[in-house]
């Protein structure tokens, strides 16, 4: 079925910052082909550009906003005193605070405790060391690769980090940092289209344009830019860097494994063997395509960010995040955007209310939903026109399309790494890597984590991996039993508009606790942001909420929100929920007025729960979910 009009909304993240900066500006600067009126930009870009505060020319960065350049460098490195200088990290600028570095370090630099178990060595079995090249080599240099491989360097390690593509991986590459800008690019439009009601004029003008190839080129300066801080940070940390592609190969040693590296740009390809006691594997994964006649059309998300011009008319097949979220860009910059999903609705592992709030606000936008499609059968091309013919597996036939974009699952990238011939264990069929909580896996000395694990495949949760990992490995006792825990981690889809989500859906609270113990608060209300608005009510966005609470304690074990904001306000009611809070710990936060986010803490009836606050805190060791009193 084909459901859809055409019709904008608004919801923009950076209101009167953005808008005021925006009208300063128009008219600047044109340039690129001009849209259809409701979705025009501006090219406000230039300034925003040069004044970026990801460091792009000091070292170490400023890291005040930098969320997905947080390279390690943070105050927690900077509070040492003159005692840290016997470590050889302080000559190279990051202080290790001294609890962190008691062991004594050998003359080459490496730490002493060669059986890997994070406590020195218990007996002497000095010069196993001297087996390895290294005592860590890290495989993969995207989010938790880089972010284990710098905490272990601060150690006094020696590491080394293979690399085949581009530093920063996936986040920085082709994921969450030219996805954030594209979503910036469309919440300004957004914000335009909006400015009528705020009595500002020139939207239906033509002094407002959109030039899709000016952010393009700057969003791939800006990534760049990215990259070499990458490779500045890991020179900077004494960490080398081997570019090529990794595989693991049989070792002579029982203390060593052994990596072979093959550069991949290089004319005359030397391969090498290295060899460490201790080899993370952090090689993320890439987009799966489906099979079937025409497919070489489609393009995945990688091919989104190579796209050099504005599509006309797009297909976006995929019902998870990235597929909502690239949908609602295109949708937003004035793409003829439909989104095809197998089932009934994108998101639908989501709770409820978020999925089905979603899904109107993006009817609401003139994203057309194709439903119950059972996916692609096959795209046929126009030869003369070069347009595409979307054929879905129920029959409906999509025409006049430019661009087709799959985003309907990512796999493990582990192929290359030959991890048959070392024994290390994956998942049947999906091809994960199987580790304990600890990320170790089944062969001594070879760990996994982040994306090629498949546990909740974010940035930070890798980089928290990754860093855990190596004070774990290499930051002596403290440390020993120091790992992450996958609870309750907040999490924001970037869609219009954006979702945020922690803990349990509804149905899940009732599944783990019984129905009998679960009570829901909810609260549905449009942002003051549309008070003035001169619309119907029914025709203004909604920003939907819900706490989901079990036990008598009415432990809050999910928090979800969509609407204006709710990506800006997941952070702190994360540490709250991992904290353990209860209804009642959040009735007694006073209500920040006016703003989105009090709802939150003023949900009906306010103040009648049970008086039971709720923290318990083990962050060390990974701080496991608190429980709700039976
Ligand atoms: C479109 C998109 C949007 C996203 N948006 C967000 C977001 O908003 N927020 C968020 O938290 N997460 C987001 N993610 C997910 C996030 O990018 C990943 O969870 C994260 O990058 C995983 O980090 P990683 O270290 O496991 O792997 P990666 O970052 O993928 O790094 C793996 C690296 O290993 C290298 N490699 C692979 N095999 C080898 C080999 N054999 N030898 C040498 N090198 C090798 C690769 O080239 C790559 O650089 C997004 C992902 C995508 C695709």
């Amino acid at each position: 079925m084909k459901t859809g009009f055409r019709r904008w909304s608004a919801t923009m993240i950076f209101v009167s910052a953005t808008t005021s900066s925006i009208f300063q500006r128009l008219g600047l600067r044109g340039g690129g082909r001009t849209i259809d009126k409701v979705r025009r930009g501006t090219s406000v870009f230039a300034e925003a550009a040069s004044s970026d505060n990801n460091g792009s020319s000091s070292s170490p960065p400023n890291f005040s906003t930098a969320a997905f350049v947080n390279l390690g460098y943070s105050s927690v490195y900077n509070i040492d005193d003159a005692s840290s200088s016997s470590n050889s990290s302080s000559s190279r600028g990051i202080k290790v605070r001294p609890a962190f570095a008691r062991r004594t370090l050998s003359t080459n630099g490496t730490d002493t405790d060669s059986d890997g178990d994070g406590k020195g060595d218990d007996d002497d079995d000095g010069g196993l060391v001297s087996e390895c090249d290294y005592d860590y080599l890290v495989i993969g240099a995207g989010s938790g690769g880089i972010a284990s491989a710098r905490r272990a360097a601060t150690y006094g390690a020696k590491v080394a980090v293979v690399e085949n593509g581009r530093l920063g991986g996936t986040c920085v590459n082709v994921g969450c940092v030219p996805k954030k800008v594209m979503w910036n690019a469309a919440s300004i439009a957004e914000t335009l289209h909006d400015m009528k009601h705020y009595g500002f004029s020139g939207y239906d003008s033509d002094a407002i344009s959109f030039d899709w190839s000016f952010i393009k080129q700057n969003r791939d300066k800006y990534i760049t830019r990215l990259n070499s801080i990458y490779m500045r940070n890991l020179s900077n940390a004494k960490i080398t860097s081997l570019p090529g592609l990794a595989s693991f190969t049989s070792s002579s040693s029982p203390h060593a494994i052994s990596v072979t590296v093959t550069p991949t740009n290089s004319d005359q390809p030397t391969t090498t063997t290295v060899t460490a006691r201790h080899v993370l594997v952090a090689t993320g994964g890439y987009p799966t395509m489906p099979e079937g006649p025409g497919m070489q059309h489609a393009i995945s998300s990688d091919g989104f960010f190579d796209l050099n011009e504005l599509p006309q008319k797009a297909v976006v097949l995929g019902a998870g995040y990235i597929a909502v979220e690239l949908a609602g860009v295109l949708q937003a910059l004035g793409t003829d955007t439909s989104l095809v999903v197998r089932k009934g609705k994108a998101m639908r592992t989501f709770d409820d209310m978020l999925s089905d709030t979603l899904d109107e606000e993006m009817l609401r936008q003139g994203i057309q939903i194709y439903r119950d499609t059972a996916g692609l059968e096959r795209i046929d091309v126009d030869e003369d026109t070069n347009l595409k013919t979307v054929t879905l597996h129920n029959g409906e036939v999509i025409t006049g399309v430019d661009t087709i974009l799959v985003a309907t699952g990512r796999s493990p990238l582990v192929e290359p790494l030959d991890l048959p011939s070392v024994g290390v264990m994956q998942q049947n069929g999906t091809g994960y890597i199987l580790t304990d909580k600890l990320s170790a896996t089944n062969v001594n000395g070879i760990y996994a984590l982040g994306d090629v694990c498949g546990n909740v495949e974010l940035t930070p949760m890798a980089i928290a991996a990754g860093r855990r990992l190596a004070d774990r490995l290499f930051g002596g006792p403290a440390f020993e039993d120091a790992k992450i825990s996958y609870d309750n981690v907040p999490t924001v889809v970037f869609s219009h508009p954006p979702i945020g989500t922690i803990g349990l859906t509804e149905k899940q609270a009732v599944q783990q606790y019984g129905e009998e113990n679960i009570k829901i608060y909810r609260s549905k209300f449009a942002n003051l942001y549309y008070g003035p608005w001169q619309v119907e009510p029914d025709d203004k966005p909604k920003t939907g909420m819900k706490l989901i609470c079990a036990g008598k304690n009415e432990l809050v074990v999910g928090l979800h929100a969509i609407g204006m904001g709710v990506d800006e306000m997941m952070q702190g009611f994360g540490i709250a929920i991992k904290m353990g809070a209860t209804k009642a710990d959040f009735d007694a936060c006073v209500a920040i007025h006016p703003t989105a986010s009090e709802e939150f803490v003023t949900m009906f009836p306010w103040g009648l729960s049970n008086q039971v606050t709720g923290a318990k805190v083990t962050p060390l060791n990974g701080a496991d979910a608190a429980q709700p009193v039976l």
